[in-house]
């Protein structure tokens, strides 16, 4: 499989959004858990979030590998996660995912 890089931009955008329904999603499961602030960085990954929405341990493990995952997708154009035929999210993560934009997606049409 050849990895490959999309625009920046385009990541960025993408991490953005994840970032945002997984932080709905959290806001409004855990708020009774421990929560702390998200920080994103590794090397050689194009995508840096410093001080995110405070999420619990189980939706920033999600939001690291949905954000790791999103940054090695080698499909240009990238279909919708959806709709696309290879499922690179470990199942674990796909089932969460799938919650969390069941959730967050019709509630973030608004207010963006
Ligand atoms: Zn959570």
């Amino acid at each position: 499989m050849k990895i490959q890089i999309h625009s920046d931009e385009e990541i960025r955008r993408d991490s953005d959004k994840l970032t945002r329904f997984v932080s709905m999603y959290c806001d409004a499961h855990h708020r009774n858990r421990e929560r702390k602030p998200f920080s994103f960085q590794y090397e050689k990954i194009p995508v840096v979030v410093r001080d995110g929405p405070s999420l619990c341990k189980d939706c920033t493990r999600l939001l690291r590998h949905a954000i790791v995952m999103r940054v090695y997708c080698h499909l240009d154009p990238k279909p919708k996660c959806r709709k696309c035929p290879e499922h690179c999210y470990r199942p674990k993560y796909r089932d969460e995912m799938e919650v969390v934009m069941r959730y967050a997606g019709p509630r973030s049409l608004f207010g963006r």
